[in-house]
């Protein structure tokens, strides 16, 4: 039996383990911080109240039950790799491995040249950043509320970073917004939402097709969109920029980068300026230690850098999980390659605006279809594991959750 050790229950994490679990030389444990996979892909509809934490949090414990053949999760975080004695270790204990496969993910990069973001923005790469925020403005909007609020004092959500998650949860917050003016009305009155970056233009480096239906769509649903704008300080109530700017705020969420999440080791690996592992041609960065998803610098054949994103992560994942089964057989891995097969930009409500496989282009209705599409069968996949695994562990144990 071989040992495989997965660091990060994300979507790399996962979809590695889904492919190694047939293996029957491979005994797989799975490692993360927290108890549940957060579903990033998602934050923009929870930030925004649309939806609930079910549809963004799901048990590992559970999901790990939910094989045939079982997968040891163990809830913590990892702290050092021992690439020489093969170990990864915890707070508690020292694990061995024959594979180990880092899959950590990013969190947001506020970046310290940016003076008082990583004090007063909220991110969303993590559930409790995203909860933070939701709960604030939530909280805001309930003592307008009950407190029947008819003044005119003005709330602007700024927006940092008009990538693909700050215009999703740009357009989704003001769709949110727009239905609640219609009813608790006067709570809502004098919101406005501001999407900043320092870019030319919203999503910078996608195709001309998405920026320009993404921007018409912003604009319908009343967004101000701020480009060429860099944010050099915040404090408790303004944005400062470059340009001597300011733009006072209410509430400032901050998606302009990422910071991969590394783990301590006695090697020194090598990593680019977004704390992200440089990996090889065969994703790894020592002879059995292999990166997946956003913690790691990933390339095409052509030595393209390929974008962060779930559907790379699980790209890599599959890769890796083919290569530790053929290097079991001693078979030498291939290097690696992928494409974006398409990306899809939900923009509030039943709206989105994508492409697919580089020649279907399509926005509205039909566009929002195919994107629920996408993320309805990837939840739909880790659901039925899900309940499984939870029907699994109370039967074993007579009722009571084990
Ligand atoms: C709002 C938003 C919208 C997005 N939309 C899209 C989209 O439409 N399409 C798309 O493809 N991508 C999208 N993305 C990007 C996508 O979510 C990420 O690229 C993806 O989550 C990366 O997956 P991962 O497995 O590398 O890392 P993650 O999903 O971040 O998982 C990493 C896991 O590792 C765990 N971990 C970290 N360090 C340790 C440690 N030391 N020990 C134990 N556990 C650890 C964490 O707890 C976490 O569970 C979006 C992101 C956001 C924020």
């Amino acid at each position: 039996m071989k040992k495989v050790i997965v660091i990060g229950g994300g979507y790399g994490g996962l979809r590695a383990i889904e492919h190694l679990i047939n293996n029957k030389k491979i005994e797989l444990y799975l490692f993360d911080e927290n108890s549940y996979h957060y579903l990033q892909t998602e934050a923009y509809g929870y930030i925004a109240g649309r939806f609930d934490l079910h549809d963004v949090a799901l048990d590992l414990k559970n999901w790990c039950h939910g094989f045939k053949r079982p997968i040891t999760f163990i809830q913590e975080k990892v702290e050092f790799i021992d690439s020489s004695k093969q170990t990864v270790q915890t707070k508690t204990s020292t694990f061995d491995y024959d594979y180990l496969i880092v899959a950590t993910g990013a969190r947001t990069n506020f970046f310290d040249f940016i003076s008082g973001m990583d004090t007063y923005g909220f991110g969303v790469k993590k559930l409790f950043r995203s909860h933070s925020f939701r709960t604030s403005f939530e909280e805001l909007l309930y003592k307008k509320l009950v407190n029947g609020s008819t003044s005119n004092e003005k709330i602007n959500l700024v927006i940092g970073g008009a990538g693909l998650s700050g215009v999703e949860i740009a357009a989704e917050m003001s769709n949110v917004i727009k239905k609640h003016s219609k009813s608790i009305a006067d709570a809502t009155k004098e919101i406005q939402i501001y999407l900043v970056d320092a870019s030319d233009t919203i999503l910078p480096g996608m195709s001309p097709y998405i920026i320009q239906n993404t921007q018409v769509r912003l604009d319908n649903l009343g967004v101000n969109t701020l480009t060429k704008a860099f944010i050099e300080s915040v404090d408790s109530d303004t944005v400062y920029f470059k340009d001597k700017r300011e733009l006072k705020y209410t509430f400032m969420i901050f998606t302009g980068g990422i910071l991969a999440n590394s783990i301590d080791s006695d090697i020194e690996f090598q990593k680019n300026r977004l704390n992200q592992y440089i990996c090889d041609s065969t994703q790894r960065i020592a002879e059995n230690i292999f990166t997946i998803g956003d913690c790691c610098e990933i390339r095409n054949k052509n030595n393209i850098i390929l974008p962060p994103t779930a559907q790379i992560a699980e790209k890599s994942a599959e890769y890796v999980a083919d290569s530790i089964t053929g290097m079991i057989l001693n078979q030498k891995p291939k290097p690696f390659d992928a494409k974006v097969d398409g990306l899809f930009v939900a923009l509030g409500g039943n709206y989105a605006v994508g492409e697919l496989f580089g020649f279907i282009k399509t926005k509205g209705y039909i566009a929002y279809i195919l994107k629920k599409l996408i993320t309805k069968s990837y939840y739909i996949g880790l659901k039925l594991r899900l309940n499984t695994g939870f029907k699994k562990r109370t039967i074993l144990n007579k009722g009571v959750l084990s």
